[in-house]
């Protein structure tokens, strides 16, 4: 039987859970668990799988890592720390995914994380309004000194300190994207495009790293189109979408059209920054051909998988 190609984005809880100080151990646990139930889609044999992340938390630590020891090593720009992270997080994926496999018979199958690069538009409108919180909580003061300083934006985050906010840019194309479909026509697991993957531009004909943050559920989307994927399944804490989300008549969808979910995004039912992109990226690969996007929790990640869970969108 011909496999399925399934292109599956984990949410931040799939690495690190809230509450948890983001030691090594917790992560790896954490990471263990999640690629327990990845290691099921792989071993049913039905579905060729292609892995894309988040990295909110880590990228965040490691940028604070920068600001605390800059007297001592140069810090290094947004877009190498993004890179670092997509080499933190596909480390553990690749090794706990292998671990398993291994165990049950199948530690010959090959996975390779790919440090992907994603194209942005200069002159993406993002760039003239950053919205996304990034990195350390700053006072008042030491917030306006690095806006001074380096040209930050920096905002007041509800309540909680100052923070530095970036573009969050539309990703236009995923420029390891030939690479990646080698390795999976070559039966391999790939885990690419982490955190959203690291945003460049093109400039006199060059790509050049820029201080920015691709949401990764849009970019997991560009990965999907690439790898032909049949599904996009959108692991995250939820079980499913809701509309009127967190109000009494708030109701619990199981299957939605294209055309449902356009009209429930326009009524405004998706919070910006968290579900609007996963919804707008399920349209998106729908429209582009897909056979189904799936947003799930990761718990119930083989039963959305099978279209048991979850919330369904398909083209109508
Ligand atoms: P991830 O790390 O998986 O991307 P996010 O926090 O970005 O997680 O998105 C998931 C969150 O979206 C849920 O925890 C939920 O609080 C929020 N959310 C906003 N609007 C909705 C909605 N209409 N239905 C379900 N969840 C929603
Ligand atoms: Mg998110």
């Amino acid at each position: 039987m011909e496999k399925k190609t399934v292109v599956v984005a984990l949410g931040g809880n799939a690495i690190l859970r809230r509450g948890q100080k983001g030691t090594f151990e917790e992560q790896l646990e954490n990471v263990y668990h999640t690629a327990e139930q990845l290691a099921e889609m792989v071993l049913s044999g039905e579905w060729r799988i292609v892995i894309t992340h988040g990295n909110g938390p880590q990228v965040g630590n490691i940028l604070l890592q920068q600001d605390a020891a800059k007297h001592v090593v140069p810090p290094m720009p947004m877009d190498v720390c993004g890179a670092e992270s997509q080499g933190l997080i596909g480390y553990m994926i690749q090794q706990s995914l292998h671990n398993i496999l291994d165990r049950r018979g199948r530690g010959d199958i090959p996975i390779a994380t790919v440090v992907t690069q994603v194209l942005v538009d200069k002159d993406d409108p993002a760039f003239q309004n950053p919205t996304k919180p990034v990195g350390p909580f700053y006072s008042e003061e030491e917030a306006k000194r690095l806006q001074e300083e380096k040209g930050w934006h920096v905002v007041e985050d509800a309540g909680r300190g100052w923070r530095r906010v970036v573009p969050s840019p539309d990703p236009k194309a995923i420029v390891e994207r030939e690479v990646i479909r080698i390795l999976v026509e070559n039966r391999a697991i790939v885990i690419a495009s982490g955190g959203g993957g690291i945003p460049v531009i093109k400039e006199n004909g060059e790509l050049k790293g820029v201080e920015a943050v691709i949401d990764k559920d849009l970019a997991g989307e560009r990965l999907a189109e690439d790898v032909n994927a049949d599904v996009f399944l959108i692991l995250t804490d939820v079980d499913r979408v809701r509309l009127n989300y967190g109000k009494p008549d708030e109701r619990p969808i199981d299957r939605m059209t294209v055309e449902e979910a356009k009209k429930y995004l326009a009524e405004g039912h998706f919070a910006k920054g968290s579900m609007e992109p996963k919804v707008k990226a399920a349209i998106r690969f729908v429209e582009a051909g897909g056979e189904r996007a799936v947003i799930a929790s990761l718990d119930q990640a083989e039963a959305a998988l099978a279209g048991k869970a979850g919330t369904q969108v398909v083209r109508g």
